[in-house]
């Protein structure tokens, strides 16, 4: 299939080199050159712009750093909408619903087909074609998409209408910066009554306490000796990540009047973390941080 991808940074890059891999005539194209410098040196065909990337394109992958972007890059008289007639168009960015919602009713008021389709795996994943895709937009377009997002990953599903791969990124990820909060203050608590940590993870992996924070990426050295606290907190998912998938939730929670008082803790947590200079740091490195904090610090 004759392929646009647009935006190849971190994610973007290994996933449009898995298209390549599988057969499909990829027309990349980034800001930067050094992402197109990656993606040549991988053996992908570079684009000279955006529209050049667009050109005769059945389908346009976008992976970009936030809404804004997403909306620049699909709207306006040379936007995507416009300049890529007849395409089916896949945003894996992770971005607010509402944005996802609107960039996919101006593609239906275009007749085209747009998906909302954001990957749960990492850069890791990426690389290894095993992400997960949550996927928002009709049956006839998730149908089209499915090959294509194969290529890419593991698992695809299709979560509902436009905005439900976004919708279920956002709720996934908020679960989990509570689970690692949570298991963090477990470790600190433990800590303090001189409970072992390798005690406390065997009984609560076995036990009503455990989730995949704790028994697949536990925030404490030791136990699990892969997991990011093992390597001095080096990511992983970048705690500046989780942030700005907790602050997704909580734009999204306000809109919708939905009552997320955790959420919304986890949310300030983690922008204290950040703002503390750990945003570079894996989002399991809350661990060190809160054991480090005197009781009573309002954060
Ligand atoms: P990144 O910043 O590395 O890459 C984004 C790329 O988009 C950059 O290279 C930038 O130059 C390019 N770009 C921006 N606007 C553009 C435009 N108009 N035209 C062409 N290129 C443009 O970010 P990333 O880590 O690859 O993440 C991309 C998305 O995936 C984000 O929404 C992120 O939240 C999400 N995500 C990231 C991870 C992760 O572990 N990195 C995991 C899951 C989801």
């Amino acid at each position: 299939m004759r392929v646009g991808f647009i935006g190849l940074g971190n994610m973007g890059l290994p996933m449009a080199l898995n298209l390549v891999r599988a057969g499909h005539d990829v027309a990349g194209w980034d800001l930067q050159a050094t992402a197109m410098q990656g993606f040549a040196a991988g053996g992908g065909r570079c684009a000279g712009d955006m529209a050049d990337a667009l050109d005769g394109a059945a389908a346009v992958v976008t992976m970009l750093p936030a809404g804004t972007h997403v909306r620049t890059a699909y709207l306006g008289a040379a936007g995507i909408i416009a300049a890529a007639p007849g395409a089916l168009l896949i945003d894996a960015s992770t971005i607010d619903v509402a944005t996802a919602r609107a960039v996919a009713a101006a593609a239906a008021a275009a007749g085209l087909d747009m998906l909302d389709a954001p990957v749960s795996g990492g850069v890791a994943g990426a690389a290894a074609a095993t992400l997960t895709f949550m996927v928002g937009g009709s049956a006839a377009g998730f149908a089209r998409a499915e090959p294509l997002l194969r290529a890419m990953s593991k698992n695809v599903v299709h979560a509902g209408a436009a905005g439900a791969g976004q919708a279920a990124k956002i709720c996934n990820n908020m679960m989990l910066g509570i689970n690692m909060l949570a298991t963090a203050e477990a470790f600190v608590l433990a800590d303090r009554l001189g409970l072992d940590r390798q005690k406390l993870f065997d009984i609560a992996r076995v036990s009503s306490g455990q989730s995949w924070a704790l028994s697949s990426y536990c925030p404490v050295p030791g136990p699990l000796p892969g997991s990011p606290a093992n390597r001095d907190y080096a990511p992983g998912f970048a705690a500046a990540l989780m942030l700005k998938d907790l602050s997704l939730a909580q734009q999204a929670a306000a809109e919708s009047g939905a009552a997320t008082p955790l959420g919304a803790a986890a949310a300030q947590l983690y922008q204290a973390l950040v703002a503390a200079g750990q945003g570079g740091r894996d989002f399991s490195a809350v661990f060190p941080w809160l054991a480090a904090m005197p009781r009573g610090e309002v954060v």
